[in-house]
């Protein structure tokens, strides 16, 4: 069981300012709407509020979001209102829980050539990065539950974590959330696989990690000597799902050739103590040769930075090196979220790097030079697709209209018979007029008239759609 405090005393670690009453002020809030609710698993639907809120704290998310986080399923699962969050809580907050409430409202279909545009779609219907952050914190939570749903269900989900939500976090940087997401679905999208995975994993990472030990203490030896200390040195476990696509390409026969199934990672305090650690893993043991890579000066599309070799150590075993500053590290597990990060004196500080310079050729591909800080916030704005809106029909599909664009602009492109037998609109459940502009989000459902012989010349005034303005004058000049 989750525990509110917990969760208060974890964000003041990281973040001394933060304001706990209203963090409290959150939680109250979340625990009156969701009163009496159970998940399906039999917990009070209030600790899925607290796991959402709990990984945002890991990866160190401002106040605003943590809260946002708490709040995420008010308007969708209970009587309480947007309203009443923006009251009670800002602007902000409420923007961010607008913005995952229509999040959920995107079904996934499976059809590959959907997938893309469903990634598209997913960053654009957002517009502000924190969105998907909470999205991917309350997914990574409905995998720990996934067991009490039926197995189509299962099935669906652990997918849609597979082909959407994980690439996302890898190309975000967050392999913190991107490892969460994989292993999690692993188990239901291939689950034979993942058995037999975990259990190769399980019976070599004894021996291997006992055996890390003992290199571990010749290291810190050997880096000692060479007036090097490191911050610190841990051996890491490679995730099950990255192990199994490493299987994929060289068999199960190859898993002695997965050298990085436990690696040590070497943390130091700068990028040039980082070539020096290099250096002297080099200077005791061999290196393999094509298998030291330097990130640092070449760091991978997602920003990872890193140095990695591959040596023959003691007993001639082979051991993968990973070496790094704290800075790389942070920014390995948590990527973008990693810029939210909070120095001593509790200032939310944070120096913005060209780093970010891939995302925004990403998501805008407009080139930019340093940002402010201001400016880096509004970067997170995203809006990839200023001209377009992305609308979907009542069972989740996906239809992509330019801005501006109506319900009748909508029932055109789902049919012609549609667009003329089309009578009225429901937008988000609401009866709307059919001139109404529609917005990136939209829920639309067209009522038509069985009986209905032609459109209305008035239409012409607002359709914005080349298809829907031709078939509507196509469709008159019949009738005539
Ligand atoms: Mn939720």
């Amino acid at each position: 069981m989750i525990r509110f405090s917990d969760i208060a005393s974890a964000v003041k670690r990281y973040n001394p300012k933060v304001d706990i009453d209203l963090l409290q002020l959150g939680y109250d809030f979340a625990q009156e709407a969701h009163k009496g609710q159970l998940r399906r698993n039999g917990e009070e639907y209030i600790q899925h509020c607290l796991g959402v809120a709990q990984y945002l704290a890991k990866i160190k998310m401002d106040e605003t979001t943590i809260i946002a986080g708490l709040l995420h399923d008010v308007p969708d699962e209970t009587d309480g209102t947007l309203l009443e969050i923006q009251k009670n809580f800002g602007d902000d907050v409420a923007f961010l829980v607008e913005g995952v409430s229509r999040l959920g409202k995107i079904k996934y279909r499976g059809l590959s050539r959907y997938v893309e545009n469903l990634r598209k779609m997913f960053v654009s219907v957002t517009h502000d990065i924190r969105i998907i952050l909470i999205k991917f914190a309350d997914r990574i939570n409905n995998l720990e539950t996934l067991d009490v749903l039926e197995p189509v269900k299962q099935l669906r989900i652990a997918r849609e974590v597979l082909e959407v939500y994980a690439p996302i976090a890898d190309r975000l940087g967050i392999g913190y959330f991107k490892g969460e997401l994989e292993d999690r679905a692993f188990k239901y999208v291939y689950p034979e696989e993942y058995a037999s995975v975990y259990a190769l994993v399980e019976q070599k990472i004894h021996v291997r990690e006992k055996y890390l030990e003992g290199i571990k203490r010749i290291l810190q030896r050997s880096l000692k000597q060479e007036g090097i200390t490191p911050l610190y040195v841990e051996s890491r476990v490679k995730r099950l799902y990255s192990t199994y696509r490493k299987i994929l390409k060289k068999g199960f026969m190859g898993i002695d050739e997965i050298y990085d199934l436990v690696a040590m990672r070497i943390i130091v305090e700068s990028i040039a103590d980082c070539y020096v650690t290099l250096g002297i893993i080099h200077k005791y043991w061999k290196p393999l040769p094509a298998r030291i890579k330097d990130y640092i000066a070449q760091p991978k599309p997602n920003n990872y930075r890193s140095l990695h070799t591959t040596v023959f150590c003691e007993k001639g075993e082979i051991v993968e090196f990973q070496i790094r500053t704290l800075d790389m590290q942070r920014e390995a597990e948590f990527g973008i979220a990693a810029h939210w990060n909070y120095d001593e004196s509790g200032k939310s500080s944070r120096r913005v790097t060209k780093n970010l310079d891939w995302l925004q050729e990403f998501f805008s591909g407009r080139a930019t030079g340093a940002l402010t800080h201001e400016e880096y916030l509004q970067s997170l704005k995203l809006d990839v697709f200023q001209n377009r809106i992305f609308v979907f029909t009542p069972k989740g599909d996906v239809i992509n209209l330019p801005e501006n664009a109506t319900p009748v602009d909508f029932a055109y492109h789902i049919h012609s018979d549609i667009g003329r037998r089309c009578a009225g609109a429901r937008v988000n459940d609401i009866m709307t007029p059919l001139e109404t502009m529609l917005k990136s989000g939209d829920v639309v459902e067209i009522i038509t008239e069985k009986n209905r012989k032609k459109p209305s010349v008035d239409w012409l005034k607002f359709a914005k759609t080349n298809l829907a303005r031709t078939r509507i004058k196509a469709q008159l000049r019949a009738q005539k």
